[in-house]
């Protein structure tokens, strides 16, 4: 027989926890709270069968998506959050959910989210625009420890995540997050979901890591290849490589065709043929 469904624990709605807290949003924390519990939900369900993964939530803030993957039925929610003032709002959640939940402070761009449980784990986040960027790409340096990414970006991040090659976004970005992940748009979030609304509208994606990455690369070589690359996007390559001094024939790779006509692959081997020079 199965266990009885544990009944849901009565939790004070989300506008008296900011109230009680003195939750007023700082900008310098990229405070952007999401309100509606159903939207909390749809998060959540696109992060998937959350039984038997520890989940890992940056930027908790009053817990409406906490709450969700929560009730989501997370084995454990890890999250870490950096404003004193949430982590002291979150208490009642904690003492609601038990072991369920553990609430660390800390910044999570100086926290190894892998260290705080063990595999599979998750990261699921509405994060904080400020710092989403550097977050991922360091999330994708050790991407081999998560087992996915479901993740709300502003839709500008969003679409460079998932742009293909020949589209005006397709950047560096694109070619870092696709080489090691299937990358999925999920649905876009208008901004006046937002208390307060941020100035632009989000979109969540989730990234799945790929068995293997996409083609052979270092992660460093394929950086400086990108970064070079895109850094002059109008220019032709054998332009904006020419400080590389990269054969691109050799490679198959036409030096009249600018950055954004490349395929992931193709970024992997001049990667690769950078790294051999050097
Ligand atoms: N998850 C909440 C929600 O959906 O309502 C809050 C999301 S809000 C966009 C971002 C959250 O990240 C805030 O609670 C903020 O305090 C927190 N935060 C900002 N920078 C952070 C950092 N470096 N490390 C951990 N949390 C951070």
């Amino acid at each position: 027989m199965s266990e009885p469904a544990s009944p849901r624990p009565r939790l004070p709605p989300l506008r008296e926890v900011i109230a009680r807290h003195k939750l007023s949003a700082r900008r310098s924390l990229g405070q952007h709270f999401l309100l509606d519990l159903n939207l909390c939900a749809r998060i959540a369900r696109a992060a998937g069968n959350l039984g038997r993964t520890t989940v890992i939530e940056v930027g908790p803030g009053p817990g409406g998506l906490t709450r969700a993957l929560l009730e989501a039925g997370a084995a454990r929610v890890v999250a870490v959050e950096r404003d004193g003032r949430c982590v002291a709002a979150l208490a009642e959640l904690a003492a609601a959910y038990g072991p369920r939940l553990e609430v660390v402070e800390g910044d999570a761009l100086e926290t190894d989210l892998a260290a705080l449980g063990p595999a599979p784990r998750r990261i699921v986040a509405n994060l904080p625009y400020n710092v989403a960027t550097p977050l991922l790409i360091g999330w994708l340096k050790q991407i081999t420890d998560f087992a996915g990414l479901t993740l709300m970006f502003q839709k500008e991040v969003a679409d460079r995540l998932t742009a293909r090659p020949w589209t005006k976004d397709f950047g560096r970005l694109s070619v870092m997050a696709q080489w090691l992940c299937a990358v999925r748009r999920e649905f876009n979030v208008a901004s006046t979901a937002f208390t307060p609304p941020p100035k632009v509208a989000s979109t969540v994606v989730s990234l799945t890591p790929r068995p293997t990455p996409l083609a052979p690369a270092d992660w460093t070589a394929l950086e400086t290849v990108t970064a070079t690359a895109f850094g002059q996007r109008r220019k032709m390559l054998r332009k904006s490589l020419q400080r590389l001094d990269l054969d691109l024939e050799s490679l198959g790779i036409d030096p009249t065709a600018r950055a954004e006509e490349l395929a992931v692959e193709q970024f992997c081997a001049l990667a690769r043929a950078y790294e051999e020079r050097s």
